[in-house]
């Protein structure tokens, strides 16, 4: 059988990373009355305290309401917010750009200031310079020390974005068109020159076909619109993981630092200006020289527009010596209901992730810290290591690229 064969598992099988509480009744539905696959032989993990090499924290900027992305005025600027993209500003920022485009064209200038450096803040300044736009950025911080160099960065369109019951069908509009030009964007930028890549991720578990969780902002789609759940899952014999299944699916995968220098060197080689500059007040921004204004500064929006909905979501993230020959992502989740998991990049590789809510505190918490490196060091150190002379699977891009909804389901914290 064909290593991208699907197993299609119906209606009732939405995707989730993690396991727990989900057990579908009956039997498994998978793998009926097939022969086993040879193994899929990943090549092992070496998770261990003396190979960690960093502990990184962002604040996610989350609000209940979702992401603002609106046109206002300041005197006789044009003020166009967009921020608040919790755990998808990496995810939603070239399609949100677009949409300030749309918001900054009716005033038919071609002169912007992007107030932000990070993914937004690059992406809408991308997007005006491909309108035409003359466009200077000002930000207090510029990569490598932004919120979204301190991303998981998957493409993760609904991750800790907004509350079910604060969506209007006006701010689904939004998101629908943020998440589709963006996963068209990033396809386009698949290669090392960006650090975005296609990779497959194996979530490691007893039960194949999770049910779906009710409510929570997976169901930014109606369930029969969800197409393409393209998941592969691998039975008992196939994987080197320690459960009975590993339900493999390809994903889009960022490499923040490699991918936010990129989009600095794009803005600056098509004339863009970069000014290093915190701003106090709306005041100072309405002293700036350009007659449109674009907020991209994320939490930064809390004091300087009194957005006191904003609220961080502390992520937390650890870091391994590399090994460039894995280059699959994993995770589990473990019997106390902790996840055990690692995210592969040329800089290192990812162990664990977090959400605090509220807290404000840039410094790494010990207690978490020590939770996701142990939980992998449990989990990953129970793989299977590959047969002896076979050749390792390396992950693929999908032959049929993955429809943009599959992505909606993704419900773990990112
Ligand atoms: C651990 C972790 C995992 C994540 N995983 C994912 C994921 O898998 N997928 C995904 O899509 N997203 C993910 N995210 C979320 C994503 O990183 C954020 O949504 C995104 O980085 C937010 O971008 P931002 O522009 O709002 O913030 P930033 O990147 O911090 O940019 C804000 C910019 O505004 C500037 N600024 C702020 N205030 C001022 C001021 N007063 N004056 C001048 N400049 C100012 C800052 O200096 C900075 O340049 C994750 C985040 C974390 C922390």
């Amino acid at each position: 059988m064909d290593r991208r064969t699907m197993v299609k598992s119906g209606a009732a099988a939405l995707v989730v990373m993690g396991i727990g509480g989900c057990r579908a009744a009956g039997p498994p539905r998978v793998a009926a009355a097939r022969p086993p696959r040879p193994r899929v032989n990943l090549a092992p993990v070496r998770v261990s305290w003396d190979r960690v090499i960093r502990t990184t924290v962002g604040l996610r900027p989350h609000r209940d309401g979702g992401f603002v992305l609106r046109a206002d005025k300041l005197d006789e600027k044009v003020l166009i917010h967009n921020y608040g993209h919790g755990g998808a500003g990496m995810s939603l920022a070239w399609g949100c750009g677009t949409l300030v485009g749309d918001l900054a064209d009716p005033a038919g200038v071609r002169r912007a200031a992007v107030i932000g450096c990070g993914s937004p803040g690059l992406s809408t300044a991308r997007q005006l310079q491909r309108r035409g736009y003359d466009v200077t950025i000002y930000a207090a911080t510029v990569p490598p020390d932004t919120t979204s160099n301190m991303s998981w960065a998957g493409y993760t369109p609904t991750s800790g974005l907004i509350e079910p019951e604060r969506r209007t069908p006006a701010w689904d509009a939004q998101f629908r068109t943020a998440a589709e030009v963006s996963y068209r964007q990033l396809q386009l930028m698949v290669g090392p020159r960006y650090g975005v890549y296609w990779i497959d991720s194996y979530n490691a578990t007893d039960d194949p076909n999770p049910r779906p969780r009710g409510g929570g902002d997976g169901d930014l789609l109606p369930e029969p619109l969800r197409t393409g759940r393209d998941r592969e899952v691998l039975g008992p014999g196939e994987h080197p993981f320690p459960t009975q299944y590993a339900i493999r699916q390809s994903n889009l995968a960022i490499e923040p630092s490699i991918y936010l220098d990129a989009l600095v060197r794009d803005f600056l080689a098509f004339g863009g200006r970069l000014v290093i500059r915190r701003f106090e007040s709306r005041r100072e921004l309405a002293a700036l020289p350009e007659p449109v204004i674009v907020n991209c500064t994320g939490l930064g929006s809390f004091s300087l527009f009194d957005d006191k909905e904003l609220v961080p979501v502390k992520g937390q993230l650890t870091v391994l010596v590399p090994q460039p020959e894995v280059d699959y992502r994993a995770s589990a989740r473990l019997p106390d209901d902790s996840n055990a998991s690692i995210n592969p990049r040329s800089d290192g590789i990812v162990v664990g992730n977090s959400q605090e809510r509220g807290v404000w505190s840039m410094e790494p918490n010990e207690e978490i810290r020590k939770r996701n490196v142990d939980n992998a060091i449990a989990f990953f150190s129970r793989m299977a290591p590959p047969a002896p002379g076979t050749r390792l699977t390396r992950s693929e891009a999908p032959r049929v690229t993955p429809a943009v909804e599959r992505f909606f389901d993704w419900r773990d914290a990112h």
